[in-house]
């Protein structure tokens, strides 16, 4: 069984979904998971007074919001998930994607402080799994001067990628990628470019529609699901055809 990759959203860190894992983990599937945590890092940073500035749903990151983009992602969400998993009796192991290091980047152009996973070195990951271990990974990469602010759907896709994912579950506080007000349920990794142009994705949706055509272009069936809803996550691994697939399977 080859391993998936869950992305857990900021909206919905602390919704419920964590409680599918210990049975998926049961039937003997490997799972990393990879957080975000926007809104608790704008909230920090408002209450420090630094500006918070997105550019298609990308963080502009100078050094200062880096210092804190690091304390609070590899920091107090990061450490809180893991706890969160080890409270229902998942062994958990937080990590950023600086260490092993597991993620290298490059700098993206003109947005500071942010970096482009060029590389995922899957060992660390690996080894943790081995052990019977989450991963539970920060989305941060190391770039050529130190960590660098990765966007979190990017991270996962990435990893998926990296660590050669059935699946990359991209878990969001909306039902997929909604056109009047449904979920779109399948697109082809070369459709999802044309709803950014067209605008019908904005904001967050930007990055994580992306996000999910890299995966699905790498041979990973990606799908946007709503992990707000309870059972959602075991729902999808079982197969059941809910949210916003993005394959190359799909046919556009
Ligand atoms: P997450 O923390 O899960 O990454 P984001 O806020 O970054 O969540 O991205 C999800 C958000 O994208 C939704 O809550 C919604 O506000 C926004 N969005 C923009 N366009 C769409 C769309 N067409 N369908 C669904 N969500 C959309
Ligand atoms: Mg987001």
């Amino acid at each position: 069984m080859r391993p998936v990759v869950v992305k857990i959203g900021g909206g919905t860190l602390a919704a419920g979904t964590l409680e599918d894992l210990p049975g998926i983990l049961g039937s003997g599937r490997k799972v990393a998971l990879v957080h975000g945590g926007g809104p608790r890092l704008t909230r920090m940073l408002d209450s420090l007074g630094i500006t918070t500035r997105f550019h298609e749903g990308l963080r502009v990151t100078d050094a200062r919001t880096l210092e804190v983009a690091e304390m609070v992602f590899a920091g107090s969400v990061n450490k809180a998930l893991a706890r969160e998993l080890g409270a229902l009796g998942v062994p958990a192991a937080g990590i950023s994607g600086t260490d092993g290091p597991t993620l290298l980047v490059e700098p993206v152009q003109d947005l500071g402080r942010v970096g482009e996973v060029v590389r995922v070195e899957p060992r660390l990951i690996e080894v943790l799994w081995a052990g019977g271990i989450v991963p539970v990974v920060a989305p941060l990469g190391l770039g050529p001067e130190g960590a660098y602010n990765v966007n979190a759907d990017a991270a996962a896709a990435a990893l998926a990628v990296g660590v050669g994912a059935e699946h990359l579950f991209l878990l969001t506080d909306v039902d997929g990628l909604l056109r009047e007000g449904k979920a779109i349920p399948a697109l082809a990794p070369e459709e999802c470019e044309g709803y950014v142009e067209d605008g019908l994705a904005a904001g967050g949706m930007v990055p994580k529609l992306r996000a999910a055509a890299e995966a699905a272009r790498g041979g990973i069936e990606a799908r946007i699901i709503n992990g707000n809803r309870k059972g959602a996550l075991a729902g999808a691994i079982a197969g059941e055809r809910i949210g916003t697939l993005i394959s190359e399977g799909v046919v556009a």
